[in-house]
């Protein structure tokens, strides 16, 4: 089924709904909706960010009681408590997420529970939220005029936001914000070298995750007209996650499958377990827990991508980039390269110590504009270490890199990435479940300015052609360009390093590091990347290559750095290197 026609269908249920429905089923309807905007958020943070919380209810929470507090004790309209609402949301979020967002590993869903928890004790112990029994007497939400005061007219109001929701946040992952949050999950130094600021990015995901809960608890109090603090505890946070994985938390769709799907059980359990048993007990916990254990060892990615393959006949893609369909006026390329000769990177004495080990030990060399220079070594001799502190993915213990005359030394990737040095990996990095034009379009982040607003309505089309047509021209150029719509992940591995140099080039830079560019290319492979990066050093790029490829090496560079044990023991023209005896000790020293 075509994918709009799936969702007009769907609009066109949602809107009979009310009127076919029984009530019972109605409710199911707005609390599945209600649901669904806090597993959209997950999606995103979760799912799509790699970022665990459990804490999300108390979003909810927070968003639901300024709502209940200002209309009910000072009775504003719920329209502008709303808003007072999302703006405490984002304020604990900013709070939460500078705090918080820099744990590695289990750290931060472990101190998601910890807020989770604390917004649910609070609560219950003030007596301004009411204390457990709650506040009551909340009005309800009034639009033009009509007071949604039923479950029918609140199915409307609930559903339309959802729908909203989904529509934006689908708009912003098809944005170029939308490639840097893919890249938190399994991609962050690709990003940060590319320009994207990760910390920032990070954030951004956890507030706007945030913001859709306190949506979903100010329609919820407004609805409900009453509040304590049960619904915001732990418990729910937790239910929030389950909601969320089971139906996909990679997929959009996945939220709105969990959250029915659980809402729907928990009801019919609740109803019919007791009768089944004979005894009331909340079992439905338990039957609950096993059915979502079972469901994720059949399916665990989730259910909505094995229904939408179902569906369509094939595994759901998210819809699929195309450059092709207008042509716009291209990206502005960079204004002023430095001068052919003068120097872009000078390193001086830079030495790396990770614990005991010195992978880089007092080296220096100098990279001058135009030229190609390859540092060679044997395995282990640091060549990697050197790229990273260069480009700033862990910085040098001591010594001073400069890049066109700035001190660069302790700067952040993304920063240094702005000054126009751009990178490919020794081993890829690449979001191997999107297109190769997507992840070639990375490469353009800071060539474009759209912010989220603008992105979540979708209002950057133009400088999003601009990208992904700049993103196509740069795959043909590199050979790569009848690829683009392949998943990034089905390339063999030297097509794979080939898209990290088109995703660098589309940076439009003026220094290129290669990290063992030629690893896994056939020789005519070989020799047309050899074309293309002595073509590039004719347009006044600065190569730095790291290579094991001697015969590659050799006819293309203009000048070598050896390196052996971290330490710089040759730098020269080929063929003196070529001769050099301590190299070739190095080399037939040591098993390639
Ligand atoms: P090359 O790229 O020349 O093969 P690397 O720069 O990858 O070499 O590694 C140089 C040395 O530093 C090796 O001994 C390696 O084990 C060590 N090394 C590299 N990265 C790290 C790290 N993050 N932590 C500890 N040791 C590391
Ligand atoms: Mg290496």
């Amino acid at each position: 089924m075509n994918r709009r026609v799936a969702i007009m269908l769907g609009i066109g249920l949602l809107v009979l709904a009310p009127w076919v429905l029984p009530e019972s089923l109605v409710t199911i309807l707005n609390y599945t909706g209600l649901f669904s905007l806090v597993a959209l958020g997950l999606v995103l943070l979760t799912g799509i960010g790699g970022m665990t919380s459990f804490g999300q209810a108390a979003f909810v929470g927070i968003s639901a009681y300024t709502s209940a507090i200002l209309c009910s004790s000072f009775d504003w309209s719920p329209w502008l408590s709303l808003w007072v609402g999302l703006g405490f949301v984002v304020l604990t979020a900013l709070l939460l997420g500078a705090l918080t967002l820099r744990l590695a590993g289990h750290y931060l869903p472990l101190s998601t529970i910890a807020w989770g928890l604390s917004l649910y004790y609070l609560a219950g112990n003030l007596k301004l939220l009411g204390g457990h029994t709650g506040l009551s007497g909340i009005t309800s939400i009034d639009l033009f005029g009509l007071p949604i005061d039923t479950g029918r007219r609140f199915t409307y109001l609930v559903w339309f936001m959802v729908l909203l929701a989904i529509w934006a946040v689908s708009n912003l992952l098809e944005s170029r914000i939308g490639r840097a949050i893919r890249c938190l999950r399994g991609g962050r130094s690709m990003a940060a070298a590319m320009g994207v600021n990760v910390p920032q990015i990070k954030l951004l995901v956890f507030v706007l995750a945030a913001v859709l809960a306190g949506v979903s608890g100010w329609l919820y109090v407004h609805f409900q007209r009453f509040v304590n603090p049960t619904p915001f505890g732990l418990n729910y946070g937790i239910e929030y996650l389950f909601m969320t994985v089971l139906g996909g938390a990679g997929y959009l769709g996945g939220a709105i499958l969990g959250a029915g799907i659980i809402t729907l059980l928990r009801e019919w359990l609740v109803e019919y377990l007791p009768a089944l048993i004979g005894q009331n007990g909340n079992y439905e916990t338990i039957v609950l827990a096993v059915l979502i254990i079972f469901t994720l060892h059949r399916a665990p990615e989730g259910l909505w991508p094995r229904l939408a393959s179902r569906w369509s006949g094939r595994q759901e893609r998210h819809s699929p980039l195309s450059s092709q369909t207008s042509i716009v006026s291209p990206l502005p390329k960079r204004e002023t390269h430095p001068q052919r000769g003068t120097p872009v990177l000078r390193v001086s004495h830079v030495t790396k110590r990770f614990g005991g080990l010195v992978a880089v030990n007092d080296v220096s060399f100098e990279l001058r504009a135009g030229e190609i220079l390859a540092l060679i070594g044997p395995n282990g001799a640091g060549k990697s270490t050197t790229f990273n502190l260069l480009s700033g993915v862990s910085p040098a213990s001591s010594g001073e890199v400069s890049f066109l005359d700035q001190n660069i030394t302790l700067r952040e990737p993304h920063a240094i990435a702005q000054l126009g040095m751009s990178r490919s990996f020794q081993h890829v990095q690449l979001l191997p479940h999107r297109s190769v034009l997507e992840n070639v379009a990375i490469g353009a982040h800071l060539r474009g300015s759209a912010g989220v607003a603008r992105s979540m309505l979708h209002l950057e089309r133009v400088e999003e052609q601009q990208i992904l047509q700049e993103a196509q021209r740069q795959l043909d150029r590199v050979g790569l360009g009848s690829q683009a719509q392949t998943l990034a992940g089905n390339l063999p591995l030297g097509d794979q390093r080939i898209l990290e140099i088109a995703r660098a080039l589309c940076a439009d830079p003026c220094l290129l590091l290669l990290d063992e560019p030629a690893a896994g290319l056939r020789l005519q492979e070989k020799q047309a990347l050899a074309k293309l990066l002595k073509q590039l050093r004719t347009e006044g790029l600065s190569i730095l290559l790291v290579e094991h490829d001697m015969d590659f090496v050799m006819g293309l560079v203009d000048r070598i750095v050896v390196m052996e044990f971290g330490e710089k023991i040759a730098e020269g023209l080929p063929e003196d290197i070529q001769g050099n005896p301590a190299v070739i000790e190095a080399y037939l020293g040591s098993v390639q």
